[in-house]
């Protein structure tokens, strides 16, 4: 089910450097077409279906979508992001309507170091057996 722009209300982060759905699709998979200033899924076949790109966009202009050839269209999950949660809208092709709500975190935005209290990486130890973070090595 890869991602899918939903082009009506994409509105290509208002011409931003880098795109919220760019900035966090960790296969680099969004483009911008900068003429029309609508985002695209360039490579559909190697989505991860990850969601982040649905989670962030702020117009929820994205939806994952199954090939057509064996699921049928009509359902759809999109997300609203608030401070402190998340409402999923899920609706079935029968045209049922459900919500969901979860919490979401707290923190601020690119303020978690993930390498606090961690060693400096060592490069003489690239080609040793062992892992950056693991237990000291006693050899
Ligand atoms: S994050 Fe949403 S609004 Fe921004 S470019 Fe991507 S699809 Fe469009
Ligand atoms: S669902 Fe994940 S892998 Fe697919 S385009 Fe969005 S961010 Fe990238």
């Amino acid at each position: 089910m890869p991602s899918f722009v939903i082009t009506e209300k994409c509105d290509g982060c208002k011409a931003q450097d880098k795109t919220a759905c760019q900035y966090i699709c960790p296969h680099d998979l969004m483009a911008l077409d900068r003429e029309k200033m609508k985002a695209y899924n360039q490579e559909p076949e190697q989505c991860w279906e990850c969601f982040n790109c649905v989670k962030i966009c702020p117009q929820q202009a994205i939806e994952t979508r199954g090939y057509s050839d064996f699921v049928p269209l009509g359902s759809s999950n999109i997300p609203m992001r608030g401070t402190d949660s998340i409402m999923w809208t899920i609706k079935f092709r029968n045209g049922i309507l459900k919500r969901f709500k979860f919490p979401i975190r707290t923190t601020a935005e690119g303020s978690v170091d993930p390498y606090a209290g961690k060693p400096t990486p060592d490069f003489a130890n690239l080609k040793k057996p062992g892992f950056f973070n693991g237990p000291a090595r006693t050899e």
